[in-house]
């Protein structure tokens, strides 16, 4: 299990996933292989939690339902 974030890449503007503890070190773009130095920015969502651990591109569509399903089951553990 592992918290990633994701980061728009600046060199090809895609959304690419990153793992929280690369923060602040040199990463390569999923996409274009530009490398950058990982960390939040203000356009930053939160942190997704149990994304899929798959070895293919994240779609970013599915990645942002996979980020509101899990704000819904945390908010509901939390009612409950
Ligand atoms: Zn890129």
């Amino acid at each position: 299990m592992s918290v990633r974030f994701t980061q728009c890449c600046p060199t090809c503007g895609r959304r690419i996933q990153i793992q929280t503890t690369l923060l602040g070190r040199t990463v390569a773009c999923q996409h274009c292989r530009a490398e950058f130095v990982a960390q939040l920015d203000s356009e930053q969502e939160a942190p997704v939690v149990n994304a899929p651990a798959s070895s293919v591109e994240p779609d970013p569509l599915m990645a942002r339902v996979d980020a509101l399903l899990a704000q819904s089951s945390q908010d509901a553990a939390v009612r409950s």
